[in-house]
């Protein structure tokens, strides 16, 4: 029989997930005419997540990560999502 540990789902990481929280910071550096709250700040990393292509492995380690997306690309769609955000946000 197979030995399959459901818990393994911890191992596999999405590492363009990494990379957005570290594009988003320098995102956020050069474009502050954008809210910074928590609430924009998760609504464009989800956008920004479910826009870009996920890219699954075994290990987080983004030396070895073989990009199908380019930082550019990512940071193309980070704007669009924050200027999404933007116009219609759901901070109070
Ligand atoms: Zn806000």
């Amino acid at each position: 029989m197979a030995k399959i540990n459901i818990y393994d789902i911890e191992k596999i990481k999405n590492v363009n997930e990494k990379r957005v929280w570290n594009l988003i910071v320098e995102f956020y550096e050069s474009h502050t005419e954008y809210c910074t709250c928590r609430d924009c700040i998760l609504d464009v990393v989800s956008i920004t997540l479910n826009t870009i292509p996920p890219h699954y492995q075994v290990s987080d380690d983004l030396t070895i990560a073989i990009n199908k997306i380019s930082d550019d690309e990512i940071l193309k769609t980070i704007k669009k999502a924050a200027d999404r955000v933007a116009k219609y946000p759901h901070h109070i």
